[in-house]
């Protein structure tokens, strides 16, 4: 942990929540919110209290990927998160409808998601997983800043251009003093679900060369798989509905690494 970070005022500690994580991509589509919600459930399966919160403001996906159709219970002007698959959720998707887009400025993204942090009643957690939204602008500069985050996992494709978004990415996590627990090569190899066939359509290896030059952790390579996206969208991440499958079992290596 970088010294005296826990001096900066901004970034008290959330009372009940032992660690928060962040899950950023450079730029998006490149697989954050399915890497951020099959590790949160990945770190569930360990046996930790998790909460993921969806801080991806402008295309929030959690109720998607987790086929949440509640809302968050409020008592006594308190919120409280919606559990699912033993994970407690947030989302700014609770709050709005699905094709309604977000148009906020960067100080009204903060304070939504300050608020989404600290007001809600996460009650007791081991971790706290933030599905970042993209980029490097403003609001994640100011979360990565006002967040006690313990560390920043990196989403990237193993494709160039991915790949220099994400090194921005790191550089602004770095200068908050953020530390990267690593980074992920997400849709790696393709599996080709009729002949078996391997294929590196973005290209491999990457990131984990990104890694090494950069010296941040490489923390493991998910493979581009129809499974994956197919169960995303079926609202049952392949972390839970093939708990003992390949693509689980790279989850929760990810998970034992940033634990
Ligand atoms: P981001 O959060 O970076 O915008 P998403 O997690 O929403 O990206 O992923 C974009 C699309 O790619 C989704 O349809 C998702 O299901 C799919 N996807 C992500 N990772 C994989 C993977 N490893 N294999 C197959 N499809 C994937």
């Amino acid at each position: 942990e970088a010294p005296g970070r826990d001096m900066r005022p901004h970034s008290a500690a959330v009372p009940g929540i032992r660690t928060i994580i962040a899950v950023a991509s450079g730029k998006g589509g490149v697989g954050k919110s399915t890497t951020a919600v099959n590790l949160a459930l990945a770190l569930r399966s360990l046996g930790l209290r998790v909460g993921l919160l969806d801080a991806d403001i402008y295309g929030p996906s959690m109720p998607r990927l987790l086929a949440i159709t509640e809302r968050p219970r409020i008592e006594d002007d308190v919120v409280h998160p919606v559990e699912q698959y033993g994970i407690k959720v947030m989302s700014m998707g609770f709050l709005m409808q699905e094709e309604s887009p977000v148009i906020w400025r960067g100080p009204m993204v903060v304070t939504a998601l300050m608020q989404m942090t600290r007001e809600v009643n996460w009650g007791e957690l081991d971790v706290l997983v933030l599905d970042m939204p993209p980029g490097t602008g403003d609001a994640q500069l100011t979360m990565a800043q006002q967040v006690p985050l313990q560390g920043a996992v990196i989403v990237s494709t193993p494709q160039d251009l991915a790949l220099i978004d994400a090194r921005k990415g790191l550089k602004m996590f770095k200068q908050v003093d953020v530390p990267i627990l690593g980074i992920v090569e997400n849709m790696s190899t393709f599996f080709c679900p009729h002949c078996g066939q391997q294929s590196d359509i973005f290209g491999h290896g990457g990131a984990e060369q990104d890694a090494r030059r950069l010296g941040v952790p490489f923390l493991g390579a998910i493979p581009l798989h129809m499974t994956i996206r197919e169960m995303s969208d079926a609202g049952t991440p392949v972390v839970i509905s093939e708990p003992d499958g390949i693509h689980a079992r790279h989850y929760r290596d990810i998970a034992l690494r940033v634990a």
